[in-house]
C-alpha cells in the first residue's frame, strides 16, 4: 500500500457537501478495472494531476502473464484550501491477462465483498478506525476500444460488480478510434448493457418540486455520454491558444484531455469528484452496503452473486427524503462554487494571455531597436573607414 499528499489543482472537490455527509472525514475509494494496457494508471495520475501511481514496469516489458488478479491500494490525501479529501484508489492488475480469463472477475468481487463486511464489523466497535473503510463507492470498468463489441468476460464482469457497487464502464484509449466508430462503439455497449440487464451508475435526476435547470442539464448530459469516452494523458502540451494543458500528440494535432469535444474525461471528473461524489458515497452506504447487511443477518452470504438479490438502481438514492432537502441547497452551493472557480480560472487564463500578447509586442519593439542601432553602428563604421 502506498500513501502520499496530493494537492489537487484547479479541480474544485465538493468539499462542503462531502464533509457535511461524511462522519468521518471524507473518504472516496475508487476501482479501476480492466486488462492491462488499458490506461488505468494514466488515467489515475490524469484525474487526480500528479503521479499517484507508477505504470507497472513488468507490464511495459511483457513479462510473462500473471496467474492470479492481486489487489493493489493506494492511498492518498487530496488537499484543496481548508479540504482534505481521503482517496483510495484500488487496482486489480492481472485481470483479464490470462489465457484463461474464467472467473477472473472473482478477486474484485470477494474484495468488495470483505470490504462491506469488514465495516459491518467495524459497525459494533465502540471505536471505528476509518482507514480500514474501504468499501468501494465507484468502479471504473474499463473496455477496449476495438469498436466492435463486448467481450464475455466484460459482460460477465461488470453483471457480476453491478450487484455490489456502483459501476461505471469507460472506454480505454478512446482517441484510437474516430468520432464515428465512438459513436457507434457506445451504442452498441449500451444495447449490450441494455440487454443483459447490467445496473450501471446513472447521475439521479433533480426530483425536486423546483428542479434546478442547470443541473438537470447537467446529469441528463452525462447520462447520455455513458459509457464515458476517456483519454489519459500524464504530458502537457501548447495547445496554440496560449494554454499548456494535458493531451496526447499526434502528427496532425493534439487531443486534448479536457476538451468535451475530444473526449469525456472532463464529464467523468465532474460525476467523480464534483457533482456526484456525494450519490456515489450514499448509494454504496444506502443500496449496496444495506443489501450486503441484510443478506448477511439473512444469513444467505454473498460469496456467490446469484444469491445477490437484484438491487434498486442507484437513482431511487434522490427519494430519500431525509437528504433531499440538504443535497439541493448544497447542489447549489456547489454550482455556484465550480461556476465561480470556473469564472475566475478563465479570467486568470485571460490575464496570461494578454501578458503574453504585451510581451510579445514589448519584445519585438525592443528588437527593431537593436536592429536600428546596429544599422547606426555599421553607418558610423563606414563613415570612419
Ligand atoms: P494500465 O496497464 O491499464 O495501467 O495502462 P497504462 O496507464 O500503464 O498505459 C499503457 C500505455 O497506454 C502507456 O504507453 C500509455 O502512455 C498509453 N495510454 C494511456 N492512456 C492512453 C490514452 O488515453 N490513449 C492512448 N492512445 N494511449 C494511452
Amino acid at each position: 500500500m502506498t500513501s502520499e499528499k496530493v494537492v489537487v489543482g484547479v479541480s474544485n472537490l465538493p468539499n462542503q457537501r462531502y464533509k457535511i455527509v461524511s462522519e468521518n472525514g471524507g473518504i472516496f475509494t475508487m476501482m479501476v478495472c480492466g486488462e492491462s494496457g488499458l490506461g488505468k494508471t494514466t488515467f489515475v495520475n490524469t484525474l487526480f494531476q500528479t503521479t499517484l501511481k507508477h505504470a507497472d514496469p513488468q507490464q511495459r516489458r511483457h513479462q510473462p502473464i500473471k496467474r492470479t488478479v492481486e489487489i493493489d491500494v493506494l492511498r492518498a490525501v487530496l488537499e484543496e484550501k481548508n479540504f482534505s479529501l481521503r482517496v483510495n484508489v484500488i487496482d486489480t492488475p492481472g485481470f483479464g491477462d490470462n489465457v484463461n480469463n474464467n472467473k477472473s472477475w472473482q478477486t474484485i468481487v470477494d474484495f468488495i465483498d470483505e470490504q462491506h463486511d469488514s465495516y459491518m464489523r467495524q459497525e459494533q466497535q465502540p471505536h471505528r478506525d476509518v482507514r480500514f473503510d474501504l468499501r468501494v463507492h465507484a468502479v471504473l470498468y474499463f473496455i477496449r476500444p476495438t469498436g466492435h463489441g463486448l467481450k464475455p468476460l466484460d459482460i460477465e464482469t461488470m453483471k457480476r460488480i453491478s450487484t455490489r457497487a456502483n459501476l461505471i464502464p469507460v472506454i480505454a484509449k478512446s482517441d484510437t478510434l474516430t468520432a464515428k466508430e465512438l459513436q457507434e462503439f457506445k451504442l452498441r455497449i449500451r444495447q449490450v448493457v441494455e440487454a443483459q440487464e447490467i445496473r450501471i451508475f446513472t447521475p439521479p435526476l433533480d426530483e425536486s418540486e423546483v428542479p434546478d435547470p442547470a443541473v438537470m442539464e447537467h446529469a441528463r448530459q452525462l447520462i447520455e455520454s455513458m459509457p464515458f469516452a476517456v483519454v489519459g494523458s500524464e504530458a502537457k502540451f501548447d495547445n496554440g491558444q496560449g494554454s499548456v494543458v494535458p493531451a496526447r500528440k499526434y502528427p496532425w494535432g493534439l487531443v486534448e484531455v479536457e476538451n468535451d469535444s475530444h473526449c469525456d474525461f472532463r464529464k467523468l471528473r465532474s460525476l467523480l469528484l464534483r457533482t456526484n461524489l456525494l450519490d456515489l458515497v450514499l448509494s454504496t452506504e444506502e443500496l449496496h452496503f444495506e443489501a450486503y447487511r441484510k443478506l448477511r443477518l439473512e444469513g444467505s452470504g454473498a460469496s456467490d452473486d446469484q444469491s445477490v438479490p437484484a438491487r434498486a438502481p442507484a437513482r431511487k438514492l434522490s427519494h430519500n427524503p431525509q437528504f433531499k432537502e440538504e443535497e439541493n441547497a448544497l447542489k447549489k452551493y456547489f454550482t455556484d462554487q465550480v461556476k465561480a472557480e470556473e469564472q475566475r480560472f478563465r479570467q486568470w487564463e485571460q490575464n496570461i494571455v494578454n501578458e503574453r500578447i504585451r510581451l510579445n509586442g514589448d519584445l519585438e519593439e525592443v528588437q527593431a531597436k537593436v536592429k536600428k542601432l546596429e544599422e547606426q553602428v555599421r553607418s558610423l563604421q563606414l563613415r570612419k573607414h
